[in-house]
């Protein structure tokens, strides 16, 4: 039968650090024959969405950045939003990617066609491309959450959420409500706190702070990072046995995190003097279960005289504020939502319709599943980067990001060798996978009974490795291919 032209052997979606890393890999690899699609204006993902004041990364920039692009130049142990995506443009240019790109095209569908083995994916404004592979780089926290709040679209003032920040907006001398008091929000209010006449801080749960301790990286050491690569990979090394020892009480022994809840505990104490906030900012969970905050300046910014604390619950927004379930009215100018991302529920970021026609968001009603969160039964040629249970609560996504895309190649280098049209997951396979990982989930902290967006509402968890990362990137190594069904040419 003959099969309908291709307009490209390979489709990235995204230009995050998957989209990008995919197309380095890629290209190292000597693979020239893929477009990238990319819904904004420019490269980043994330790092360029999330500019909102004090936009940082927690994950210590040595480790948070792509393994085969060391950056000796890093300014700070926490690198700033800025300058990761100045980092990422780099790595656009530096790897002749931007020719591949093609920017404002965002993807509204993507259908397999059974008969042709190809992706079929649509963008908006209509035009379709045709791919043997496609790989999304979509991102587990690239669509805000909006909380349903009665009355918010209500509000008369300003209004936005930390992921589309809006810096025309002058802060200055403004009464602002910010709901949601997560990573996101820890990282803004103090940025904004000593700006505003009044800030209202709407608090459902309190988090986990520890101290971050963040510094500047001395011109001297980067110079010697520069001159003797082994003494940056050291510093990453260590960076990353660190991080992966955290692993162990949140995977394995979660008690461990008791004694980590006292240096909690005492950071709190030594920042917050008020008996009342201070027992306010309490959590009354496992350490480790929601996301652990790094913070030096967000319980200082609390205990700013402009600042309050509002626990009392939120009922409702009219057009001048917040009224809370105490019956108190909060007027504000400006209400800003630290609210997070859609990632447990709804996660496919478009359409996305399979070997039998099936849509993937229906297949994943009940909760998402992959094969080591990269490919889905039933979704041929078809690979996810930051799929279903591959975040991290421990160290840095990128580790994960990387050890997918080496899986990746290794599918294609297969495709290529066995002269395949097709590979696709088994069923039993991904069952057999998610059989495992569950069980393991199940004695993790995240397991532990608190509430967060790791979970769906029903309470599976969807997002999290359960382990190490070294043994998901042992495991994603060699693809064990007894676990596919292949179609050849
Ligand atoms: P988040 O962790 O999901 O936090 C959302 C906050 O909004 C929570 O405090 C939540 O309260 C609150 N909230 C949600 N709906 C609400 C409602 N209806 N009423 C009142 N409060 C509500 O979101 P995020 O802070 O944007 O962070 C998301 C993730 O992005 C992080 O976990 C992290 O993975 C990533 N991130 C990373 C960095 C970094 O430095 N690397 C920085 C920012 C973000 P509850 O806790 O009660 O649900």
């Amino acid at each position: 039968m003959e099969r309908a032209a291709l307009d490209t052997r390979i489709l990235i979606l995204g230009t995050g650090f998957s989209g990008l890393g995919m197309a380095i890999r890629l290209k190292q690899a000597g693979i020239d024959d893929f477009v990238i699609l990319e819904q904004a204006g420019d490269v980043g993902g994330t790092w360029r969405d999330n500019h909102y004041p004090g936009a940082a990364c927690d994950v210590p920039a040595h480790l948070y950045s792509f393994s085969f692009a060391p950056n000796p130049d890093w300014s700070r142990k926490f690198a700033p939003q800025r300058e990761i995506l100045d980092y990422l443009r780099r790595c656009a240019d530096r790897f002749g990617l931007r020719r591949h790109l093609r920017l404002r095209a965002r993807v509204v569908s993507a259908r397999f066609d059974a008969a042709g083995d190809a992706w079929e994916v649509t963008t908006e404004g209509g035009a379709t491309l045709r791919a043997s592979i496609v790989v999304s780089g979509c991102g587990g926290l690239s669509r805000p959450a909006l909380p349903d709040i009665p009355g918010r679209a209500r509000f008369a003032g300003a209004a936005f959420h930390s992921a589309r920040w809006d810096h025309d907006y002058p802060l200055a001398g403004k009464a602002v409500a910010v709901i949601g008091t997560g990573a996101s929000a820890i990282q803004f209010v103090p940025a904004i706190a000593p700006q505003v006449a009044r800030l209202s801080l709407f608090q459902r749960t309190p988090a986990w702070v520890l101290p971050r301790r963040d510094h500047e990286i001395s011109a001297a050491t980067r110079r010697r990072y520069a001159r003797a690569p082994l003494t940056r990979w050291l510093r990453r090394q260590a960076i990353y046995w660190r991080n992966e020892g955290v692993a162990i009480p949140m995977t394995l022994a979660p008690r461990i995190l008791e004694l980590a809840a006292r240096l909690g505990v005492a950071h709190l104490r030594r920042q917050i003097a008020d008996p009342r906030l201070r027992a306010a900012l309490t959590p009354d969970y496992t350490m480790g279960c929601k996301r652990v905050l790094l913070s030096d300046d967000y319980y200082p910014a609390l205990a700013r005289d402009n600042v309050t604390l509002v626990t009392a619950g939120i009922e409702r927004i009219d057009e001048t504020g917040v009224i809370t379930r105490d019956g108190a009215h909060h007027p504000v100018d400006a209400i800003l939502y630290g609210t997070g991302f859609q990632a447990a529920e709804d996660v496919a970021p478009f359409p996305i319709f399979g070997r039998d026609g099936q849509e993937l968001a229906d297949v994943w009603r009940a909760g998402a599943e992959a094969y080591y969160g990269t490919a889905v039964a039933g979704f041929p040629n078809l690979f996810l980067i930051v799929g279903p249970n591959t975040g991290l609560g421990h160290s840095s996504m990128v580790l994960m990001i990387e050890s997918q895309i080496a899986f990746i190649l290794r599918c294609l280098e297969r495709m290529d060798r066995a002269r395949l049209t097709r590979l696709e997951v088994r069923e039993d396979a991904q069952r057999r996978f998610n059989a495992g990982i569950h069980r393991r989930l199940s004695r993790t902290v995240w397991a532990s009974g608190c509430a967060s967006w790791y979970q769906t509402s029903t309470g599976k968890n969807t997002t999290l490795w359960p382990g190490f990362t070294w043994e998901f990137r042992l495991r994603t190594r060699r693809p064990r291919f007894s676990d596919f069904e292949a179609r050849p040419a």
